[in-house]
């Protein structure tokens, strides 16, 4: 199991996020560099480094992340315009911290393809 990362430090609270959204599994923070109006970042509260490390045991935890998202798209008002969740694995995907991390990102029109 790979080291911790700064995502635990932030569900520990030793340095502050802007926590929207918390369950007994999931997190829902700001990004701190946001690429969108809205941009918030869903992680288990169970590191998991990349989707290469899911466990079958893990899908209830990560389709949590996807129902904390439906429920923010609605509490924020985008869930008729719509929003992109993008989650990035490894070095072609550009994660850049390894805990499985759901990006939400909404409040302007998305491009496909992605750069
Ligand atoms: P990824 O490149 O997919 O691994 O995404 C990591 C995301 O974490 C990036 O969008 C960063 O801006 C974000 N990030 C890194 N450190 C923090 C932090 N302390 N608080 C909030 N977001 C962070």
């Amino acid at each position: 199991m790979q080291e911790e990362t700064i995502f635990d430090k932030i569900i520990r609270r030793e340095i502050p996020a802007e926590i929207i959204y918390e369950s007994d599994d999931v997190l829902g923070f700001k990004d701190i560099n946001p690429q969108a109006p809205v941009h918030v970042l869903f992680i288990p509260k169970k590191r998991i480094p990349t989707v290469n490390d899911m466990r079958d045991e893990d899908a209830e935890r990560v389709g949590k992340l996807f129902l904390a998202a439906r429920d923010y798209a609605r509490q924020v008002g985008v869930d008729e315009d719509g929003y992109r969740l993008v989650m990035n694995c490894n070095e072609h995907g550009q994660q850049t911290v390894p805990h499985i991390h759901l990006h939400f990102l909404a409040g302007r029109q998305m491009l496909w393809p992605p750069g």
